[in-house]
């Protein structure tokens, strides 16, 4: 298959991306505008690769996308390009209003052309995936209920807000237009290349540099954490094997609440980077600091992953003990990568990339 990936140099973008160069024989293009959240140093291992293909352009821009399309000839789209940051949608809503929900339009506008212009078998078997998150259902109050595909919609912040917006486009452009899609919602990511400024990474960074460990509120918020590489493999699933108008919830069944992740960092920085732990610290959770609670936060998400299960085969492969070890293991192992985020450095590469004037001449 060919296949466009939308935002593919973001953190789960890149998992993705890495996992179809490395594991299948697909050929891909990814399409990203390079935010702050997009970082080509996390696809440094398969740039090179023959069957793979950068472009920095802006999922808003109808007329490049539809360019791109024309150009390449996917047989899917796997739409991740979002502004995806909480606490950035409640200082400046703007960019989630314009990427997460014009920015899904454009793109669905731009592949139902393309979509539309396609010869049979070709037609039928395109597919668009829409990638989401489980956001979209609001907070759970009892403490045994599980988000179905068929919880009601309720978000709380711009962001999950802005996401249930794309999640509605794309379920009417199937419904009016015929437009193959698939959705996919899942939990909390966690795992190599996530941007430090989301819990798991920013508490690692944070403790090997002795500075405080914020814990919104009490810390007891609940999430459902999956490794990002089980979320890879599930999209490759849905994508390849899901059933066309379907939405899949994707979940780890790692319930934990935030301060037991918190612990759980600072336990495994004891055991693996012992002689990093800041001086007048007799231990790293001596860090922690609880600060003021971010507005509108949701108590707990958790998924009932049971249809993907079921109707396609896949559950996660890390438990969240594994998954962590490997997570604070290759922050240890990769403080370049780290450094190059946190002094901005990374944001001057274009590694790889094919310049949007060569492609559009
Ligand atoms: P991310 O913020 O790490 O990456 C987003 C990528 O999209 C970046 O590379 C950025 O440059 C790119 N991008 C942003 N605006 C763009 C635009 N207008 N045009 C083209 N590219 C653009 O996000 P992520 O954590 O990798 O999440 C990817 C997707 O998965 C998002 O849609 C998010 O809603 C969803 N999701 C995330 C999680 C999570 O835990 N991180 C969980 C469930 C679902």
């Amino acid at each position: 298959m060919r296949i466009l990936v939308t935002g593919g140099a973001g953190f789960i973008g890149s998992a993705l991306v890495r996992h179809l160069i490395c594991n299948t024989a697909h050929e891909v293009l990814n399409l990203d505008k390079l935010t702050y959240a997009g970082n080509l140093e996390s696809l440094t291992s398969i740039a090179d690769n023959s069957r793979y293909e950068f472009v920095q352009a802006d999922i808003v821009d109808q007329s490049t996308v539809s360019t791109l399309l024309k150009r390449f000839q996917p047989h899917a789209i796997m739409h991740l390009a979002a502004e995806s940051h909480v606490d950035r949608s409640i200082d400046g809503p703007s960019d989630f209003i314009q990427t997460n929900i014009v920015g899904t339009y454009s793109l669905l506008e731009a592949a139902r052309a393309y979509w539309q212009g396609l010869a049979e078998p070709k037609k039928s078997a395109f597919r668009f995936h829409h990638i989401s998150t489980d956001e979209v259902y609001g907070d759970l109050h009892g403490v045994y209920d599980l988000f179905t595909e068929t919880t009601p919609y309720a978000p709380s912040s711009p962001y999950s807000a802005s996401k249930a917006a794309s999640d509605h486009l794309v379920r009417a452009w199937h419904r009016t237009y015929g437009l193959p899609v698939l959705l996919t919602n899942c939990s909390n990511n966690y795992g190599p290349y996530h941007f430090p400024e989301k819990l798991i990474p920013l508490v690692i960074l944070n403790a090997l540099a002795g500075k405080p460990l914020p814990v919104y509120g009490n810390g007891q918020q609940v999430r459902d954490w999956l490794f990002v590489d089980d979320h890879a493999r599930a999209l490759l699933k849905v994508v390849t094997e899901g059933a066309v108008g379907e939405t899949y919830n994707i979940g780890g069944h790692n319930e934990q609440k935030n301060i037991e992740v918190v612990h759980a960092i600072c336990s495994l920085l004891e055991e693996l980077a012992p002689n990093n732990k800041p001086q007048g610290f007799a231990r790293f959770a001596d860090l922690i600091t609880f600060v003021k609670d971010r507005p509108g936060h949701d108590l707990r998400y958790a998924i009932d992953a049971g249809k993907i299960e079921r109707e396609l085969g896949w559950v996660p492969e890390e438990t969240f003990e594994t998954g962590l070890r490997k997570t604070v293991q290759w922050y240890l192992d990769n403080r370049q990568w780290c450094r190059r985020v946190q002094d901005g450095s990374y944001q001057g590469e274009r590694l790889g990339s094919t310049d949007i004037k060569d492609l559009l001449a």
